[in-house]
């Protein structure tokens, strides 16, 4: 019975795709790199909850690192220290796949080693007349695609 449901979970991963299950980016909760880590910051980070926020420069699609919140550890909100100080010191790396990267392949990806099991969604933007570049759209982490995992064994109850 279990090794059914493992089974159909993994088929289930390979028909789905990074951007269905991502988290899009007009809901993710970032940070811009010019940030002071005052305390009205501080609470606010920490009010939100989320163990890893991504630090963005000039526009919210431009994700330059990821701040980890255990990087705040010894950050006093008194000392107003400005966020770059604390992404130069860690430069936490970010991931980036394609948003047509298939839930097994990210799963495999994630297990592999991908630092902090977060990563970027991005798409090639070919729509204007200009050249095509990479535009952001979206967040992923292991939580997402576990969440699929497990939701195609209850579906098979
Ligand atoms: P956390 O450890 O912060 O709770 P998880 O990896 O458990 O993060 O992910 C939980 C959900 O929150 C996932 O759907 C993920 O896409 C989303 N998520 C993670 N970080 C952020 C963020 N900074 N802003 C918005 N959503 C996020």
């Amino acid at each position: 019975r279990d090794e059914v449901n493992i089974i159909s979970g993994a088929l289930e991963l390979k028909k789905k795709i990074v951007s269905e299950v991502m988290t899009r980016l007009e809901d993710v909760f970032m940070l811009a790199y010019d940030t002071v880590l005052d305390f009205e910051t501080v609470s606010e980070i920490m009010k939100q909850g989320y163990s890893r926020i991504p630090v963005y420069e000039g526009a919210c699609s431009n994700i330059v690192t990821v701040l980890y919140i255990k990087d705040l550890a010894f950050v006093d909100p008194d000392d107003n220290t400005p966020l770059q100080t604390l992404c130069k010191f860690y430069q936490n790396p970010c991931n980036f796949v394609f948003e047509d990267t298939t839930l097994d392949v990210m799963f495999k990806q994630f297990k592999e080693g991908i630092k902090g099991h977060m990563a970027f969604v991005h798409r090639v933007n070919s729509e204007g007349e200009g050249d095509p570049f990479y535009e952001t759209i979206g967040l992923i982490t292991l939580e997402d695609v576990i969440e699929e995992l497990i939701q195609s064994e209850i579906v098979d109850e």
